[in-house]
């Protein structure tokens, strides 16, 4: 029969799940909807329940083709839900999961269409802060558009925050999903609407190559990317197309294009993309985990593009979790980001130092390498010569096992 909610609708089944609820398949007096569910553990949680309720206000002030409209927000007991217009289809999330790669005419036409979603949102004072592939919904009975893609709509503003809200103090919490987040965000600055291009930009890229540009491993580690690393182009892509992305990638917001302007020049084109295969992109392989992440890196440009979920500790859970929102991250403090800086780094370095993973800052990890080896080995001995000095004046057996076995292992 079906789950009441509030005493206008009803909660049939469920059609996925996000970071602060669950989405059914409803029915309300116009028809069928699709509700989201606040957790009931969450609902309690007052920071939640604005956000929830933020969510609601910012999309109903929302009217855009390309943005899920919101219908209403019901209060019922221990429920909180959000009544939205129910898109028949998928999220791209699941497409890109199925293919994998798509081809750039598709890819380019979802992503004009989130564009063009961001500039009514934009133009609306709305920040979305949370643009992901999860949060981009493909409507199947919508028209077929340039490369058999389905019109794309924007959901989940649950993280949305209003350019003009009173709270322009310093955010020291950080509000996204990491793989997708601006470095702006994460040195601490407000976020604008540049950061929803930074996202939609690194959406473009894991469209195309089936990975995104700065994912991988542990959430600190990525954000540092993001702050220090410039982005590794991919193989085949048309050259405007990459200017492109560079640009709505770049690390200062100022020089990243508006949301209307990318949906403009995305479209142009399209013309030329139309037949185009999905790119051929190598399968990145994981960090080489048995070798110290910081002083081993190859160069950035031959360095393989990772996935996005590629532990980089042997063992360590995949990195999964980098493609869920995180509001409980902290700004890291300008130390931390700048430390171990890898490659790409903007840190300026006086001449003549070794850059951390060029060819010579490897080959001089190595040596320092071979040294604390040596230093290892006369440690050892050191301790089992000190051993075995400390127990011979004694009752030492000589028949014992040699003490110097109990010295640290030599490396
Ligand atoms: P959260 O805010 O909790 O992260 P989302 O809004 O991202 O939740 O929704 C989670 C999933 O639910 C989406 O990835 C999608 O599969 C499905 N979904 C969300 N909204 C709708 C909708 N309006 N119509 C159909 N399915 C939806
Ligand atoms: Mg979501």
């Amino acid at each position: 029969m079906g789950r009441k909610i509030g005493s206008r609708y009803t909660a049939h089944q469920i059609l996925g799940r996000g970071s602060a609820g669950t989405v059914w398949l409803g029915e309300g007096p116009e028809g069928p909807v699709a509700i989201k569910l606040l957790r009931e553990d969450l609902a309690s949680d007052q920071e939640l329940v604005g956000r929830f309720v933020q969510e609601r206000t910012a999309l109903l002030s929302l009217d855009h083709a390309r943005v899920v409209g919101v219908h209403d927000l019901v209060v019922d007991g221990n429920d909180l839900a959000l009544v939205m217009d129910l898109v028949r289809g998928t999220d791209l999330r699941t497409r890109l999961e199925r293919e994998r790669r798509l081809a750039p005419e598709a890819a380019v036409a979802i992503v004009a269409d989130v564009a063009d979603a961001l500039a009514a949102a934009h133009a609306a004072g709305i920040v979305h802060r949370d643009v992901k592939p999860e949060n981009v919904l493909l409507d199947m009975q919508g028209p077929l558009g340039p490369g058999g893609s389905h019109p794309a709509l924007l959901t989940d503003f649950g993280v949305a925050k209003l350019i003009d809200s009173p709270r322009r103090t310093r955010a020291t919490k950080i509000i996204g999903t990491p793989d997708y987040l601006a470095p702006e965000i994460i040195e601490g600055l407000p976020p604008r609407a540049a950061v929803d291009i930074y996202a939609l930009a690194t959406v473009l890229y894991e469209l195309l190559a089936g990975f995104t540009p700065f994912g991988g491993g542990h959430p600190g580690a990525v954000l540092r990317r993001h702050v220090t690393e410039t982005v590794v182009p991919l193989p085949g892509i048309p050259d405007e197309l990459w200017q492109l992305m560079v640009q709505c990638l770049a690390k200062a917001p100022a020089s990243r294009l508006r949301a209307s302007e990318l949906g403009d020049r995305l479209r142009e084109q399209l013309p030329q993309l139309a037949g185009m295969p999905p790119l051929d992109v190598d399968e990145p392989e994981a960090e080489p985990a048995d070798e110290p992440y910081e002083e081993t890196s190859p160069e950035p440009h031959e360095r393989p593009p990772r996935r996005g979920a590629v532990p980089l500790v042997p063992g360590a859970a995949p990195a999964d979790a980098n493609r869920d929102t995180h509001t409980s991250m902290r700004v890291p403090a300008p130390d931390e980001l700048a430390g171990g800086a890898r490659g790409t780094a903007r840190a300026p370095r006086a001449t003549g130092t070794v850059r951390p993973g060029s060819a010579r800052h490897r080959a001089s990890a190595r040596r320092r390498r071979i040294t604390l080896g040596v230093a290892g080995v006369v440690l050892a001995a050191a301790v089992g010569a000190g051993a075995w000095y400390a127990t011979s004046g004694d009752d030492a057996d000589p028949n014992k096992p040699d003490t110097g076995t109990s010295a640290p292992p030599v490396p």
